[in-house]
């Protein structure tokens, strides 16, 4: 299959997130109160070329370069740079964000590789790591079985997505996730645990879960305090895995 690769990859991580109760110092359709910021609309993208992102995204991979990323270790990160896309180069680790972040939108488009090699855990392995901690699954899942929680757009070892959309190798894929990260106490004790929502390929996949802790294999540790923000990593499980347009 012939994919065209051409992209911009770039992510859209917005600074906070809308408060869910209804702000009482506001009378209903207040003419005094504040009007939201005006920003331009992003495009749809498609399988030979992504959409643009709106105005206020913060652009983490426009396809060119890999300028806002690190390698393990404070080293360059090693990933393959062409034609618009990043690619994983098996076994030279993780990459993550010079920049960090907590609460985000955060949107991410991968192809799987053509033609699949191996078989569940892996086939096409990644992970998107919200503050390098808590991975939405990146996984080979068309026609690919594994264990439920380690699907495509898992809550790797926690939520299994509600459904599998998963796209064949070689197309692109997207992930648009809305997280909020935990906060904690200054005892440490959490106060508010991590939730996401995650639309794989547009289609609901994570409904506002409420995340039990870090990522483990085999494991659910529970959480460790950290700061609010934190890099986001894109696992290297030894997969060709191309990215583009976060
Ligand atoms: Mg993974």
């Amino acid at each position: 299959m012939k994919i065209v690769l051409c992209a911009i990859v770039m992510a859209l991580c917005t600074a906070g997130f809308l408060e869910a109760q209804v702000d009482p110092s506001w009378k209903p359709n207040d003419p005094d109160r504040p009007l939201p910021a005006v920003i331009a609309a992003g495009t749809e993208g498609t399988q030979e070329a992504p959409g643009r992102p709106p105005s206020d995204a913060i652009v983490l991979f426009s396809g060119k370069d890999l300028s806002q990323w690190m390698g393990e270790d404070s080293q360059p990160p090693k990933r393959k740079v062409a034609d618009g896309y990043m690619e994983v180069v098996p076994h030279t680790g993780c990459i993550h964000t010079r920049q960090p972040f907590g609460d985000c939108q955060l949107h991410v488009e991968f192809a799987e590789p053509m033609p699949p090699v191996g078989e569940g855990q892996g086939r096409g392995n990644s992970g998107v790591f919200l503050m390098g901690l808590y991975e939405i699954q990146v996984l080979d899942s068309y026609q690919n079985k594994t264990y439920a929680d380690g699907e495509a757009a898992a809550v790797y070892g926690q939520f299994p997505p509600l459904v599998n959309v998963s796209r064949p190798p070689g197309q692109w894929q997207t992930y648009d996730i809305i997280f909020h990260g935990p906060r904690f106490g200054k005892d440490g004790k959490v106060l508010r645990p991590a939730r996401a929502t995650v639309l794989h390929n547009g289609v609901l996949v994570q409904d506002n879960v409420e995340l039990s802790g870090p990522t483990a294999h085999h494991d659910r540790p529970p959480y460790n305090q950290t700061p609010d923000k934190l890099p986001l990593s894109i696992q290297d499980h030894g997969n060709p895995v191309r990215f583009r347009n976060i």
